[in-house]
């Protein structure tokens, strides 16, 4: 059989031993910083807070009980925009809704609801990736419950990209040995593919996120030539203020606003393989790689879920799956 296929079954089966003898916990930096919002609060409001501390998600908290309460995302945001698109009328009410509304407005509009899975922080890693891919989660919370009063406390939250990044960073001898073309793995996403222009509406692009179900959009010339990427997290400066008629702004001119911070888009060739995919996670904050061919023209997408996925299940038998 072809050694490379021998390789990539090795380093697959170790980088899935590695996220078995390690937890969640020590995927956390020594020290972090933890923003978590009271679900008491103007959802307008928590706009602004997301922005001022440069975040793009919180865990929010039932102060009168004491609970959990979710997570707030970019989703929530879309959500509220559809809710205002079926309902112009009411956006004084818009204005007025708190972040306790969230599970409302995803009734109002229709949308399942999120389901808000968590793990304990000494669970092994293993079993936190397993509940993201399951439940299409980018990121989990990681709580933790006293024994004896039974209250919760929200440790810290991770992400599919901090998971990557901890494999990339800790696991070099195995992600090296990671050497086929990600066109002979069929990794990401080719056909099919959600697309728009510099001058698609805001709008039109929150519209395809949600009819596709994913978190980005590649923006392309008229010949196909991958331009930039409009992700689900720029819809916050969008809206920043309960700005809801602005979405009616070009693409283009959403992109122009962009944070100085911006990291950049990544992407990648069909040629390339998941072990300078890693060496790129480890260099660099990556959300996804756009796969273009040599002229730049637009091939295909790989999420980190995708990554994800393949890296904990290929090759898996049904039967060992059942337990997550
Ligand atoms: P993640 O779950 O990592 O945030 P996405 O939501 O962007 O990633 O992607 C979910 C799935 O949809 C992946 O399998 C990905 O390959 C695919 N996908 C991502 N972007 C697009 C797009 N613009 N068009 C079609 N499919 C996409």
């Amino acid at each position: 059989s072809n050694p490379l296929d021998k390789d990539q079954m090795q380093g697959l089966r170790g980088v899935r031993e590695f996220l078995k003898v390690r937890t969640s916990y020590d995927v956390l930096p020594l020290s972090f910083r933890l923003v978590i919002l009271d679900n008491d609060l103007l959802i307008r409001k928590s706009l602004n807070i997301l922005i001022q501390n440069g975040i793009v998600s919180a865990p929010l908290w039932d102060s009168r009980n004491g609970t959990f309460a979710g997570l707030l995302t970019s989703t929530d945001y879309i959500n509220v925009i559809q809710y205002y698109c079926q309902f112009p009328h009411e956006i004084d009410e818009v204005d007025q809704f708190r972040l306790s509304s969230l599970r409302d407005i995803e009734r109002a509009i229709g949308v399942p609801p999120l389901e808000t899975v968590a793990v304990h922080p000494m669970r092994p890693l293993y079993e936190a990736c397993r509940r993201m891919l399951k439940t299409r989660a980018r990121r989990i919370p990681l709580i933790d419950t006293d024994d004896e009063t039974g209250r919760e406390t929200v440790v810290s939250v991770i992400t599919q990209y901090r998971i990557l990044k901890f494999i990339a960073v800790n696991n070099e001898q195995h992600t090296m040995l990671l050497k086929k073309p990600v066109r002979e793995i069929g990794l990401g996403t080719y056909t099919d593919l959600a697309t728009a222009t510099m001058n698609s509406s805001v709008l039109d692009v929150i519209h395809l996120m949600v009819k596709y179900n994913i978190s980005a959009v590649p923006i392309v010339d008229k010949d196909n030539r991958v331009l930039n990427l409009f992700e689900a997290v720029d819809v916050i400066p969008c809206i920043k203020g309960g700005a809801y008629d602005e979405l009616t702004a070009t693409v283009g001119d959403a992109l122009s606003q962009r944070a100085e911070d911006f990291g950049g888009i990544y992407t990648c060739s069909e040629e390339d393989r998941l072990d300078t995919i890693f060496e790129t996670i480890r260099k660099s904050r990556v959300h996804r790689l756009i796969v273009v061919d040599d002229d730049s023209r637009l091939k295909g997408i790989i999420s980190l879920s995708d990554i994800l996925k393949y890296v904990l299940l290929y090759g898996e038998e049904e039967d060992d799956l059942q337990e997550y």
